[in-house]
């Protein structure tokens, strides 16, 4: 098992499948983009399926969630996707990506067994998107979540990163969208984690402000929170429910307590959290001929050096030096 020194177990395996994304979210990178990793560096699509095989067989990891960067651009996408469904004990496998090719690939993925997929949207408005992703794109996004839908894999999630004076007179918008749909709506708190270190507590729209927002509007209720879990949002029923939507306080209402994930990153880099500021290398020594053996070895000893919090709060604080979509969100 990956355990950790304070009795914390991973189970939830995140893998990032590439650095590179098709949009530039202002809260994630700038909008010329970034240095991308060289192909050499990537993990190719059997080394993926061999570390995650080692997770799921050796090492008690139950769920797989790929992400990026943009998971879609991955050429292998369905190919991995299915050769992890194919594992034993099956592993839950979702996917977080930005919607955009979804419409064309929801379907092969359904049939790849893929579970659930997390779209994320941060705006309703075409204009606003193109401002916030530098690309205009909001039409594919839609159209991507509604292919998700209609593919059966329901219910859709949808994340969305308000921003101050951008976005955030959204908040009720978007639920009323995602109600209507049939989504599952998640607000995600904005995290320090873009390239260009532009984050800024004050501009932060936090948990408590988004459930004032949308109490103006519908009445929530706290809903499971003694099955919450290691699950990082809150969900409240809407109206009684059976809707519900989620808030991710992930900086002023941390869960790092609970938290039971463990990432993967396109290089082969094992990181605790997303705020980590240590990696460990499974690629050199996978590439050098480790035993699956060996490499479960290094993967346990690298979790069991997990912090006990992302320490977003500590005045010693320091943003990692990789951005968001090269750690795979
Ligand atoms: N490209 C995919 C996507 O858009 O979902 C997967 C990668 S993206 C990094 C994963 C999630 O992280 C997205 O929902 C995105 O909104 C969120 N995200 C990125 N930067 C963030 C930040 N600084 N704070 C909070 N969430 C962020």
């Amino acid at each position: 098992m990956l355990r950790d020194s304070f009795g914390r177990v991973a189970t939830d395996l995140r893998v990032s499948l590439t650095d590179k994304c098709n949009l530039r979210c202002t809260y994630c990178m700038p909008p010329e983009g970034l240095d991308w990793l060289p192909n050499a560096q990537l993990l190719t699509a059997d080394e993926i399926v061999r570390l995650v095989t080692i997770g799921v067989e050796r090492l008690g990891v139950t769920e797989v969630r790929y992400t990026g960067g943009e998971p879609l651009l991955r050429r292998e996408l369905v190919e991995i996707v299915a050769r992890t469904t194919a594992l034993r004990p099956r592993p839950q496998v979702s996917l977080t990506t930005n919607g955009i090719g979804l419409s064309r690939l929801a379907r092969p993925l359904a049939e790849s067994g893929l579970d659930r997929v997390n779209v994320s949207l941060d705006t309703l408005d075409r204009d606003t998107f193109k401002r916030l992703a530098h690309r205009d794109r909001f039409a594919d996004v839609v159209e991507g979540m509604a292919a998700a839908h209609d593919a059966g894999l329901r219910p859709v999630k949808v994340n969305t990163v308000l921003m101050r004076d951008v976005n955030d007179h959204e908040a009720v918008p978007l639920l009323r969208f995602c109600l209507d749909q049939g989504y599952e709506l998640r607000f995600i708190e904005q995290m320090p984690l873009d390239a260009q270190h532009g984050w800024s507590r004050e501009n932060m729209v936090t948990a408590d402000e988004i459930l004032d927002r949308l109490s103006a509007a519908f009445d929530l209720t706290p809903d499971d929170l003694e099955e919450r879990g290691s699950a990082p949002a809150e969900r409240f029923l809407v109206d009684g429910g059976p809707a519900r939507v989620g808030v991710i306080g992930s900086v002023t209402r941390p869960f790092c307590g609970a938290c039971d994930r463990v990432r993967l990153t396109a290089d082969g880099q094992v990181r605790n959290c997303l705020f980590a500021t240590e990696e460990s290398d499974l690629k050199t020594p996978m590439r050098d001929g480790a035993t699956d053996e060996e490499l479960a070895a290094r993967w346990t000893a690298a979790v069991a050096r997990k912090r006990a919090g992302h320490g977003i709060d500590d005045p010693s604080f320091l943003q990692p030096s990789r951005p968001m979509s090269a750690i795979g969100g």
